[in-house]
Formats: C-alpha cells, structure tokens, sequence
C-alpha cells in the first residue's frame, strides 16, 4: 500500500470506483474515461509500481492481473474479442503508477494503434 497512489486509494475504499469484479489479490473497476464502451482497469491490490516492477518483484503478480481480464472479458460479455493493454513507463503513456491492465472492448480496435 502506497499512501499517496490513487489506485490503493481505491483498493481501500477512500475513493470510490464502479468494481466489476474483485478477488483476493485483484480488483476490477471502470475506467472514470473510457476509451471504449467498456473499459475496465484490472489491477493488484498490492502496490507494484508498473509491469517492470512486477516482473522483477514477482512475475506471478502480472499473470495473476492478466487472467483476471481474461475473466472480466467474460463477465462483461466481449465474446466479439477485446484489447488488453498495459502502460508502461513515460514512453509507454503510464499516468497512474500503480500496475494496470486496460480492457477494452464493445467496438472494434485497429491495428496498429495511432
Ligand atoms: P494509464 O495512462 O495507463 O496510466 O491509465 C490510467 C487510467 O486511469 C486512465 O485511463 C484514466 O482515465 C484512469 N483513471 C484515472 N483516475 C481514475 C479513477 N479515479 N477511477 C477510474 N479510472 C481512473
Ligand atoms: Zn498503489
């Protein structure tokens, strides 16, 4: 927990979120901008600063973020497909310093991103 993170803000319930889903170790909530008619941030509730950082600490963390969106794709029924993407880093467009994975889904995504 990092008393000035906005996401282990959320975690523990100082701010509020939409949670879509939650476990022991993660939490899912809607994104307040979405890019996409559903984006949802999964995220580990334990503070880990970006995919680098879990990857070093415990790579067990970003397989653990990134099957969970597998199962929130799922639950908000994105059986048309979906994009998970994770931000890393400055050059990586990383705004909040909280490992999170974007999913998005309800429209088509192109690629290569712009
Ligand atoms: P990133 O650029 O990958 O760090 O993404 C950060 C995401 O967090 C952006 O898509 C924001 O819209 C989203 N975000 C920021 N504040 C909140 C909040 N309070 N609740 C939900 N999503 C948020
Ligand atoms: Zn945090």
């Amino acid at each position: 927990m990092s008393a000035d993170c906005l996401f282990c803000s959320i975690v523990a319930g100082r701010i509020p979120a939409t949670i879509v889903d939650e476990t022991e170790t993660t939490l899912a909530f809607r994104d307040i901008v979405p890019v996409s008619p559903t984006h949802i941030l999964v995220i580990p509730k334990q503070h880990v600063a970006s995919l680098d950082e879990a990857a070093a600490v415990d790579p067990g963390i970003a397989a653990d973020v990134i099957s969970r969106c597998a199962h929130v794709a799922g639950i908000e029924g994105l059986s048309e497909g979906y994009r998970v993407v994770i931000n890393n880093g400055p050059n990586g467009g990383q705004e909040v310093g909280h490992l999170h994975a974007h999913v998005l889904g309800g429209r088509a995504h192109s690629w290569p991103p712009g």
